[in-house]
């Protein structure tokens, strides 16, 4: 996709601080964390969002669920850690290229959702 910031920064055309990559998968740091460690995790591949995975894309969505726990590991969060999938408008997603928010520190998280 040309005018997406995930994929440009897939292709190196967008800098990142990236902490892992291979031929399918990218995690790279958030630019605005909420936490000590804060990443995400996309698949190369350009998909729009968690509901616009397909069954040809189960092996790609497992690699990236086994790899979350052991980047978060060596990102340092030794005590576990929080991944966050919003998914189209009502999940407040900014960026239309699928991405697992993994997010973690020191201090416990705070709750989920507050309620108003
Ligand atoms: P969302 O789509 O709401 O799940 O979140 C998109 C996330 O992407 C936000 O946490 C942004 O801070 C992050 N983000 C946007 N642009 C960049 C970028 N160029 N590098 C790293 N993270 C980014
Ligand atoms: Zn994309």
């Amino acid at each position: 996709m040309d005018n997406c910031i995930f994929c440009k920064i897939a292709r190196r055309e967008i800098p990142s601080h990236r902490i892992y990559e291979d031929e399918d998968i990218l995690a790279f740091n958030d630019i605005h964390p909420v936490a000590p460690v804060h990443f995400l995790l996309i698949p190369k591949l350009h998909i729009e969002s968690l509901a616009d995975v397909q069954e040809c894309h189960q092996a790609l969505i497992g690699k990236m669920l086994l790899l979350a726990p052991k980047l978060a590991k060596e990102q340092g969060c030794d005590d576990g850690f929080r991944t966050i999938i919003n998914t189209g408008r009502i999940g407040g997603q900014e960026v239309f290229h699928l991405h697992f928010h993994i997010i973690g520190g020191r201090e416990r998280l705070p709750g989920m959702i507050h309620h108003g």
